[in-house]
């Protein structure tokens, strides 16, 4: 029997699926960055500023640099600062600064479209659209259990109305230490005051989600496919809806 006080939750791909908004989000920003620049540089061409070359004569931003250059440079950005490998965000504007640098932007005006393009990015990122279940899920489990968000991803959960249900919120990213990393389970429950073997983590990912939580002592609720032998501590679930069934055998088995 486990004395079950503390539920810790991935967000991305365990409480919504997160592929489609990932996929809009990433072209959606970038064309939204080329269009809002193409539109500034022609009003900055009429006044002759002498920052900017005739627009069509630099070509469109996203000609020079396609999403992929994009991409490109957030990995070579990830390599030369590990530290930062977690941390999205900062991956994101900085690669994009460099590349409206590079395109003969100021670096003024490169950090102010990096920063805007990253607002877009953000507000798109945040379009989820959590899995029906949720919202009843967190209002119960969070009567009886506390709960906590532990994110390698950079969706901030308290833009979100289920963010209400969690009164801890780790960004693992930011913290510079991304799951696997012991770190963010660990900040979880000191801040929950909740200790390992009493404590349940849910998450899809396998190597991020439950063999780190597992190692710390920890339950594990795995989101994922039907492929493997489980160790003992782990268990698997189809969807974050068999939750509750899986809490009530857990806390009855003897
Ligand atoms: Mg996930």
């Amino acid at each position: 029997m486990v004395k079950l006080e503390a539920i810790t939750f991935d967000l991305d791909d365990t409480l919504w699926d997160n592929g489609g908004v990932m996929q809009r989000t990433e072209t959606g920003h970038y064309a939204w960055l080329d269009e809002a620049l193409a539109d500034w540089l022609a009003a900055h061409d009429e006044a002759h500023d002498k920052e900017a070359r005739p627009t069509d004569e630099r070509g469109r931003f996203a000609e020079r640099f396609p999403l992929e250059a994009f991409t490109n440079r957030r990995l070579h950005l990830a390599g030369e600062h590990p530290l930062r490998r977690g941390d999205f965000t900062w991956l994101r504007r900085r690669a994009l600064a460099e590349l409206l640098g590079e395109y003969g932007l100021a670096a003024e005006h490169a950090e102010h479209w990096a920063m805007q393009a990253m607002e877009r990015f953000m507000a798109l990122r945040h379009e989820v659209t959590p899995h029906a279940e949720v919202e009843v899920l967190l209002e119960t489990l969070g009567t009886r259990y506390k709960l906590a968000s532990i994110t390698n991803g950079n969706v901030d959960v308290t833009r979100l109305a289920l963010g209400r249900h969690f009164p801890v919120i780790i960004a693992a990213g930011e913290l510079l230490a991304p799951k696997p990393d012991a770190r963010p389970f660990l900040a979880a429950l000191a801040r929950l005051g909740a200790v390992p073997s009493r404590a349940l983590h849910v998450g899809d990912s396998w190597a991020d989600d439950a063999l780190p939580a597992r190692r710390l002592g920890m339950q594990a609720a795995w989101i994922g496919p039907d492929d493997r032998s489980l160790p003992p501590g782990i268990h698997r679930l189809d969807h974050v809806r068999e939750l509750p069934e899986l809490i009530t055998w857990l806390v009855r088995r003897r």
